[in-house]
């Protein structure tokens, strides 16, 4: 299966898309030009939100904002009025770190991890932000803090450090937010890609962007690949469910490591959505 574009919005690190099931539209964000975009995809409407940083990720709320992963910080983004504020200073994510992926948890945490602007190794951390505004370090020692998700059941989250090459898992646990036993659970073969961003979808199979692999893989929970979407642009950064159905998978890529020559024809940079036939989940918000 091959994606088609939605929206081609020439970002130049497409990351992070979140689907809004109430106003069936879709955020995602451009990290390196400190962008929130806003995209309906019946009406093709869009919106961008300029942030005063690096934005890594967002996920939705219980109000009219955003959960912001802000380059030093935790930070909330009015969806009316554009005005940003801080919640909370996370110091090591700053100064030649950043944000980078993100995400809410069953319990109303947000969860984003960070990486050092120059990759260097070990120098990032995952963290979690809780309802009450305090922030814990949850793993260190951490290189590039990718994609992250739960299981239904609240007892197992994935996570991806993409130099592993590895989707691993965690015991955890939704009441305390805690994570125990990590284990490897799917090994990517270096040709398809690094991993990159990821979801699960209805069943339990999680989908994964690869980051230099130009495609979207569909893996058991006992790491067997079992389907394919592929792009024309091979920076694919991360995926999600969205359409009034969950059954679109809406895909950002990466612009700014295509030649320039190149970048029109691929849409690097560009949102694109395929209909692999899977449903996935509406996602979790913040509670704080
Ligand atoms: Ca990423």
């Amino acid at each position: 299966m091959i994606a088609s574009l939605a929206f081609d919005v020439g970002a130049e690190l497409g990351e992070g898309p979140v689907w809004d099931p109430a106003a069936q539209c879709l955020y995602f964000v451009d990290i390196l030009r400190n962008r929130v975009h806003r995209f309906d995809p019946v009406t093709n409407a869009s919106r961008t939100y300029d942030v005063d940083r690096m934005v890594g990720a967002v996920a939705l709320t219980d109000a009219d904002d955003l959960i912001m992963a802000v380059q030093g910080r935790f930070a909330r983004l009015d969806l009316a009025s554009g005005g940003v504020s801080s919640v909370v200073d996370v110091a090591a994510a700053g100064g030649d770190l950043r944000m980078n992926d993100g995400k809410a948890d069953p319990g109303g945490r947000f969860w984003a991890g960070t990486m050092a602007l120059d990759t260097r190794p070990g120098a990032g951390a995952l963290y979690r932000l809780d309802p009450d505004g305090s922030v814990r370090t949850m793993l260190s020692n951490v290189t590039i803090s990718n994609g992250l998700d739960w299981t239904d059941d609240g007892r197992t989250m994935y996570y991806v450090d993409s130099p592993t090459f590895a989707i691993d898992a965690f015991d955890f646990d939704p009441v305390t937010g805690t994570i125990a036993n990590r284990r490897t659970v799917v090994t990517i073969p270096k040709r398809d890609g690094a991993p990159d961003g990821l979801t699960l979808d209805a069943e339990g199979h999680i989908w994964v962007a690869l980051w230099g692999g130009g495609a979207v893989h569909r893996y058991t929970p006992d790491g067997t690949r079992v389907a394919e979407i592929r792009l024309p642009t091979k920076y694919v950064t991360s995926c999600a469910f969205g359409g009034p159905d969950l059954r679109d998978v809406y895909i950002t890529t990466q612009g700014l490591d295509v030649p320039a020559a190149d970048r029109a024809a691929q849409h690097a940079g560009g949102l694109f959505v395929a209909r692999p036939g899977p449903r996935g989940r509406p996602p979790n918000r913040f509670t704080g």
